[in-house]
């Protein structure tokens, strides 16, 4: 774990206007402390990338966004491109949330598309995989996460292992306050490193961040990190008040 360097990131979703936006990256400037042991990365909703941008310009906070659309640009009502998102100085985006696979019915085709466009940009992508309660309790979750990732990472070329990132959120922990154990975020995030040592080598592999995610909070992220395989969190809810999401970085 040595090799990796902790990554804690918040996923705003769709909460926060513009102006609460611009008030939560100001608390989060002044809260957050700075490290080189942990990176820091807020992902706030498309709207508020640029404000947000703004205010966390010359803190140790990297901004992410939560979608992007593999094609450069034109008839594509709606979506924001990857030289968009740097346009902004954003450098991280969260890929394949189980909300967007949920709602909007993405696909992992569609994930594996982002992450290469993304890459190609010299955008990090965070790439979300996860069970729901239905296949947890027929005991197949690492086979379905595994899958998932195999299909997901189809193709990519990593040159560089921190500059890809993926996210373990087991759906039944997320916004639900039920939290995997942390010996359940290891079992799966440890079936997630060999997957992407048979993808990519072992030394790739062994740079390459996984973080866990779902209703992770001040109380309980000390116990995931201390997994193996647990590289830092993807937090939703703790991640929208400052002293929370402020509280988890020190703690990393
Ligand atoms: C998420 O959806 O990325 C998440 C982890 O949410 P929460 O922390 O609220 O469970």
């Amino acid at each position: 774990q040595s090799k990796r360097t902790r990554l804690i990131a918040g996923n705003w979703k769709m909460n926060n206007d513009v102006p609460a936006a611009k008030e939560l990256a100001e608390a989060l400037v002044e809260q957050v402390p700075a490290s080189d042991a942990v990176e820091v990365v807020i992902c706030p909703p498309t709207i508020d990338l640029a404000c947000t941008s703004h205010k966390i310009a010359g803190s140790a906070i990297k901004l992410g966004a939560q979608n992007v659309y593999w094609e450069a640009k034109g008839a594509y009502t709606g979506e924001t491109s990857c030289d968009m998102l740097k346009s902004v100085d954003a450098t991280y985006c969260i890929i394949g949330h189980s909300e967007r696979r949920d709602y909007f019915h993405e696909t992992d085709e569609d994930i594996n598309k982002k992450a290469k466009a993304l890459m190609a940009a010299g955008i990090t992508p965070i790439s979300c995989c996860g069970e729901s309660l239905e296949v947890r309790e027929a005991g197949k979750h690492v086979e379905f996460v595994v899958d998932q990732i195999k299909k997901d990472t189809e193709g990519l070329e990593i040159t560089d292992p921190s500059k890809y990132v993926v996210a373990y959120e087991p759906i039944w922990a997320i916004g639900t306050g039920k939290t995997a154990t942390a010996a359940d975020a290891q079992e799966v995030c440890g079936a997630i490193r060999a997957t992407l040592v048979e993808v990519f080598g072992q030394e790739t592999a062994d740079g390459i961040r996984i973080l866990y995610g779902g209703s992770a909070k001040p109380e309980n992220i000390a116990g995931f990190l201390a997994e193996e395989d647990v590289d830092g969190a993807l937090v939703g809810g703790a991640s929208l008040v400052a002293e929370s999401f402020a509280a988890m970085v020190e703690k990393a």
